[in-house]
């Protein structure tokens, strides 16, 4: 379970209700027994359940069983809105594909315009817990616009930034521009960049054109999320 505060050796740490609520009555987990802990910031922790008092808690953790794990090659996900139900989809299978951070992004096809950035970060605590990672995503605001999506990919990774589109001229295959950017040296940061369902419009590929590097998921129109996924399962046999 993810907490938000930093464990410490034999300090109990409250749970959230939906904690507790996962703990006693989906796991049906009793008092004193055993649960993992991890706060992004120190590793995973063995701690035993107390549930004797009004609130349940994590108490004491015992000892450190994993410890925290950096990421080899952090992967930022700037992505355009989705109605909620593919948004979920994607922050889930985002996190449990080992990405650094998410970011919204509003251009100019994008259909929906609104998102809770709570229910995304809920979303991918939830996904970290069940697929083993350490870390919880960073779920950074929304952008409105290419040129300040491109300005945030290359302020979190340097120069390594794929905007995936669909179109014939983007002859780039993704494995074959990862390859090429692992040849001259190790590759430890990239971005990528995917549109919404209706693409990128004219001017915003233009900018992509000079601010990225343009690249191909295969010959088929993949729908936003699938696409964002592709890339990252690529990616993931990097990390
Ligand atoms: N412009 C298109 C249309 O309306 O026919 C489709 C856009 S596609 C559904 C949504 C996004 O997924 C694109 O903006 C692009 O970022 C990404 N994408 C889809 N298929 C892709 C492919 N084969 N290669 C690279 N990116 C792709």
């Amino acid at each position: 379970l993810f907490v938000e505060s930093r464990i410490a050796q034999g300090a109990r740490v409250q749970l959230s209700d939906a904690q507790q609520h996962y703990l006693l009555s989906v796991m049906r987990v009793r008092d004193r027994e055993p649960v993992l802990l991890f706060d992004g910031i120190s590793g995973e922790w063995l701690a035993t359940v107390d549930h004797t008092g009004r609130r349940t808690c994590a108490s004491t953790p015992l000892e450190q069983t994993r410890p925290q794990d950096g990421p080899t090659l952090a992967v930022s996900l700037h992505f355009a809105l989705l109605k909620p139900k593919r948004l979920a989809l994607l922050v889930e299978k985002a996190t449990e594909l080992g990405v650094h951070a998410l970011q919204p992004l509003v251009t100019a096809r994008t259909v929906v315009r609104e998102v809770s950035l709570d229910k995304l970060r809920a979303t991918a605590v939830e996904a970290a817990e069940q697929c083993g990672r350490l870390s919880v995503p960073l779920v950074l605001p929304p952008l409105t616009g290419v040129e300040a999506c491109l300005h945030s990919a290359r302020g979190a990774v340097g120069s390594h930034v794929f905007a995936c589109d669909e179109r014939p001229e983007c002859t780039i295959r993704l494995d074959d521009a990862l390859a090429a950017a692992a040849a001259s040296g190790p590759l430890r940061a990239a971005a990528f960049v995917v549109g919404p369902e209706g693409g990128f419009a004219p001017d915003e590929f233009a900018l992509l054109r000079g601010g990225a590097q343009l690249v191909s998921l295969g010959p088929n129109v993949l729908r936003s999320e699938t696409a964002a996924l592709s890339a990252l399962s690529i990616m993931h046999m990097r990390m």
